[in-house]
């Protein structure tokens, strides 16, 4: 049997392992991608970290991630489209093609959606196996550090383009590798004014690099002072992407008579509402989940090739013997995109 190198969850502790374990068997329609490079997810980090949600989800052993770039190097017989040697990444929520919303055309609302790292093996590992329908071919000119960041690309992608942007005033709450390519997305569409908001300095940083027309720390100012300072009276558009409810509620409190919110941060279930101003304010809220399959990803490979620049989200690289650099420097907060290297 051929084995490879993977980062298992091995342990329902704390932690992750790089393992021995078994190259996948493919299907008659999955491909099997050599992986060249991984990148860390949020996810990863629950899982990692062995939090409350990761307990309920993760059933160990289990591969994690989901975010690569990588090269066909099998297939099976059913594989029609691709080719041995394409470089391609894929969308990690695999739909199940039969349930009302798959039938309707909204896979990524899909009622029995698996997820790659999460539900099955994932791709932190040598080799994955893919099932083709969810392989992604990317342009040529689009370089690998940024295709296997796609997919948080694409949440962002997904999120800030719900709502139109073009003239609006936006308000991103939480610059974490997702809020700050929000801010890039936004700036790329028109928007007027981008504000976000961090904790975190390091991070709030990057978000001006991305296009943010003024960032805050809701500890040291108010955002209500910079809206007066901008001469607004509310934001038009607002993007949650903290999972915080002070964050929410802040927010919501900032918000133009009218305006609408995309919430892609989970927030907790304990989050109070102020359920009146929503309501006194006639504000539109709409949850996020993934990307639209595949309309997200077609836009991301356009934006790309119309000079969107994402480039300073990407603040890590490591080789995949020193992952446990990688943990750690998400775990710390003072970062962006940590990219693992697995071809040494
Ligand atoms: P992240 O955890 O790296 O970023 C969240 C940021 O919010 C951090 O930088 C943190 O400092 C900041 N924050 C915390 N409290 C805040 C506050 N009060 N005000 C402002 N900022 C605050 O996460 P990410 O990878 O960028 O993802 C963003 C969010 O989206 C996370 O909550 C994540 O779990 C969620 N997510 C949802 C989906 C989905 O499909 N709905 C997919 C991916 C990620
Ligand atoms: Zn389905």
């Amino acid at each position: 049997m051929k084995t490879m190198k993977a980062l298992v969850k091995k342990l329902p502790q704390k932690g992750i392992r790089m393992e021995e374990v078994p190259v996948p068997d493919i299907g008659v329609n999955d491909v099997l991608v050599k992986i060249k490079k991984t990148a860390i997810c949020g996810t990863d980090l629950h899982i990692y970290k062995w939090d409350q949600w990761s307990q309920r989800t993760i059933k160990t052993p289990m591969i994690i991630g989901h975010e690569y770039v990588g090269t066909i190097v099998d297939m099976g017989s059913g594989v029609k489209n691709l080719k041995i040697g394409d470089r391609v990444t894929s969308e990690g929520h695999i739909a199940c093609g039969h349930c009302r919303n798959c039938r309707r055309g909204k896979n990524h609302v899909c009622q029995n959606t698996i997820g790659t790292g999460v539900n099955i093996d994932g791709v932190f590992a040598e080799y994955a196996a893919v099932p083709a329908s969810n392989i992604i071919l990317v342009n040529k000119k689009i370089n690998d550090d940024l295709i296997a960041i796609f997919d948080p690309f694409g949440n962002a992608t997904h999120t800030a383009l719900s709502f139109p942007v073009l003239g609006e005033d936006v308000l991103i709450t939480g610059a974490g590798p997702i809020g700050c390519m929000a801010a890039a997305i936004c700036r790329f569409a028109g928007a007027r004014y981008i504000v976000v908001t961090d904790l975190n300095e390091y991070r709030l940083n990057i978000a001006l690099k991305m296009g943010a027309t003024k960032v805050i720390n809701p500890t040291k100012q108010k955002i209500t002072d910079v809206v007066k300072e901008l001469g607004m009276v509310g934001f038009d558009l607002g993007l949650e992407m903290s999972g915080s409810p002070a964050a929410f509620t802040d927010m919501i409190d900032n918000m133009y008579n009218g305006s609408k919110i995309a919430l892609l941060g989970i927030l907790p279930d304990t989050t109070q509402i102020r359920w009146d101003k929503i309501i006194f304010k006639a504000i539109q809220i709409k949850g996020i989940y993934g990307r639209e399959m595949y309309e997200t990803w077609y836009k991301m490979e356009q934006m790309m090739l119309s000079g969107i620049d994402i480039t300073p989200v990407i603040t890590h690289h490591f080789s995949i013997d020193e992952f446990q650099k990688g943990f750690d420097i998400m775990e710390e907060g003072n970062c962006g995109k940590v990219i693992l290297d697995w071809e040494t």
